[in-house]
């Protein structure tokens, strides 16, 4: 990735961004650009808003930090492969986690869904919406994943499109090369959901109905039994390895 600067500050800013455009900060964006960054007026960001790619911006304020003027774009608008990552919520700093990595490993949606041993009966979405522009800030991605509101297993699977390629990370599944695994189904543009359950596991009867769903793909994730935030990262990184853009970036089908 040559043309990324990951030296820069970036903020993201809900606000269209054109040159010549001056947005106002609020309090939080001031302050952190002031006080956490230390950075004055006429000092250069990256900003990106999720739409119109990314800017170079100097920071405009008398006393602090209170507009950034927009200077020119640095890197045109991407899209994220047609990838959803669908999970049984968890707790939160284990949550917090779980979002930011499957952010940070390219997914385009985030769906919780609530199965019989999910621990959690509340989730915050808004929480998890701050968790993905946090990844994106940090990670140089232009496009925000979509955070869903949660559903239940069984309302998620009765939705979902059938023609979609369902990678279940089953812990029950026995110990087979994940890699070969996913060979019958590389190269498909099709657009690919990866579930993984809770803490607790898949219930049987839940397992028993996700095998019979239409273009399930049974994954182990090797002979041990990861937690659920460490099975995000294992997943998502042999899905993108094998199935996303990590090796076709021009042909990969995108939200
Ligand atoms: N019952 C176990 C498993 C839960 S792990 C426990 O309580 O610890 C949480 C989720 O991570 C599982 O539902 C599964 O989706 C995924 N997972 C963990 N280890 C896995 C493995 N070896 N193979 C496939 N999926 C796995």
């Amino acid at each position: 990735m040559p043309d990324t600067d990951f030296r820069s500050p970036r903020l993201y800013l809900d606000a269209p961004l054109a040159a010549g455009g001056r947005v106002p900060l609020d309090r939080n964006q001031g302050n952190y650009l002031g006080n956490v960054l230390r950075l004055g007026t006429g000092a250069k960001v990256l900003v990106f808003n999720g739409r119109d790619g990314e800017w170079q911006a100097a920071i405009a304020g008398r006393k602090r930090p209170e507009h950034l003027d927009i200077v020119a774009a640095t890197r045109a608008q991407d899209r994220l492969p047609d990838l959803h990552y669908v999970f049984a919520p968890l707790k939160h700093a284990r949550l917090d986690y779980m979002i930011q990595k499957a952010v940070e490993m390219g997914v385009c949606k985030l769906q919780p869904v609530l199965t019989r041993f999910t621990q959690v009966a509340r989730v915050n979405s808004e929480r998890m919406r701050a968790n993905v522009i946090e990844a994106a800030e940090q990670c140089g991605i232009l496009s925000l994943a979509e955070v869903e509101d949660p559903v239940t297993l069984d309302r998620w699977l009765s939705a979902r499109a059938a023609e979609r390629l369902l990678v279940f990370c089953d812990e029950a599944a026995s110990a087979v090369n994940p890699v070969a695994a996913l060979e019958p189904v590389r190269g498909i543009t099709r657009g690919i959901d990866v579930l993984v359950g809770p803490e607790g596991g898949f219930a049987e009867d839940e397992r028993a109905n996700l095998l019979k769903q239409p273009n399930t793909l049974r994954l182990s994730l090797g002979p041990r039994i990861l937690r659920a935030d460490t099975a995000a990262v294992a997943a998502l990184a042999l899905v993108q390895a094998e199935l996303g853009d990590w090796t076709q970036p021009e042909k990969q089908p995108t939200r």
